[in-house]
C-alpha cells in the first residue's frame, strides 16, 4: 500500500533540545492511527511539522506526491491540500446555529479570499445537512452551537473540517471531558471516517485507544519507540519502562 503521509528521518531542535529525533513513520490512505507517548515526547511537535506550524531542521514529509515543505509551510495552504487538524479544545462560534457554523466552514473551504461575497447555493445547504448527519448532529442544525454539549461541540467542529474534504484529518484527544456515551459515539465515528480518509488520534487515555482498536505508534523522546497493535506496544518492556518511568 503506497503512504499517504511520509515522515522520513525528521528532526526539530529547540534552543539545541531535540524535541524530534530523526523521526520516521507512514500512514496509509485510509487508516486510523493513534499516537501516544508520554509527555513531552514530540506528540504536538509532530502534528505542527505536519500542519506546516513548524519547520523540520531536516528529513522531509510528504503528502500524497507532495512535500510538506516545499508547500511553502503555509498552514492554510496544506489545510487545502488535504490536511485538517482539530485541537484538544472546541472552537465553535458559540452564538451561530449549527447549521451557521458548517455554512461558514463550507465557504472557507470554498472561497477562502471571497468569504464577503460567496452565498450557500442550495446544492451547499444540501453538502451542510451531509456533513451534519456524517457526526450525528442532523437533528440539531437550528441550534445555536452555544447551547451543545462539549461532545456534540466536539463533532461539530470535526464536521466543520470535514468540509475542507480533507484526506488526512489529526486529531488531539478526541474524547477529553466527554461522557462514557460521548466517548462511544466519537470512536464509532473515528472509525467510520477513517473508511474514505487516514485519521491520526493523538491520545493520552489508553482505554481509548483500546476502543480504537488500531494500528498505535508510541513516540519517545521524539522518535518512535514501538509501533503495532496496542496489545504489542503495551508489552513492549521499553515502552513499560518510559510509562512508569523507569
Ligand atoms: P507532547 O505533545 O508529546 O507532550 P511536545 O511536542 O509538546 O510533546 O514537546 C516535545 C518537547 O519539545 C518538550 O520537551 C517540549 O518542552 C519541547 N518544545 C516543544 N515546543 C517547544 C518550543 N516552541 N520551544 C521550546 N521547546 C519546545
Amino acid at each position: 500500500m503506497t503512504a499517504l503521509l511520509e515522515v522520513s528521518g525528521i528532526s526539530v531542535s529547540f534552543d539545541g533540545f531535540r524535541a524530534i529525533n530523526n523521526l520516521s513513520f507512514s500512514i496509509g490512505p485510509a487508516e486510523l492511527r493513534a499516537i501516544i507517548g508520554p509527555n513531552g515526547a514530540g506528540k504536538t511537535t509532530f502534528m505542527d511539522i505536519v500542519t506546516g506550524k513548524t519547520r523540520p531542521d531536516e528529513g522531509s514529509v510528504t503528502f500524497g506526491p507532495r512535500s510538506i515543505s516545499l508547500l511553502g509551510m503555509n498552514e492554510a495552504r496544506i489545510a487545502r491540500e488535504g490536511i485538517g487538524r482539530k485541537f484538544q479544545r472546541p472552537t465553535v462560534f458559540e452564538d451561530q446555529s449549527v447549521q451557521d457554523n458548517l455554512i461558514l466552514a463550507l465557504k472557507a473551504a470554498r472561497s477562502p479570499w471571497r468569504v464577503l461575497f460567496w452565498a450557500p447555493k442550495p446544492a451547499d445547504l444540501i453538502r451542510v445537512k451531509e456533513l451534519a448527519q456524517e457526526v450525528g448532529l442532523a437533528d440539531h442544525l437550528p441550534r445555536k452551537a452555544g447551547e451543545l454539549s462539549h461532545g456534540q461541540k466536539q463533532w461539530l467542529e470535526i464536521a466543520m473540517l470535514l468540509a475542507q474534504e480533507p484526506r488526512l484529518l489529526l486529531v488531539d484527544e478526541p474524547a477529553a471531558g466527554m461522557t462514557p456515551a460521548e466517548r462511544e459515539q466519537t470512536t464509532a465515528l473515528l472509525v467510520s471516517l477513517a473508511k474514505t480518509r487516514a485519521v491520526v488520534v493523538v491520545e493520552h487515555d489508553m482505554d481509548f485507544v483500546r476502543r480504537l482498536n488500531c494500528r498505535v505508534t508510541v513516540l519517545h523522546e521524539g522518535a518512535v519507540l514501538a509501533e503495532g497493535s496496542l496489545d504489542h506496544v503495551t508489552a513492549n518492556p521499553q515502552v513499560i519502562s518510559v510509562y512508569l518511568g523507569r
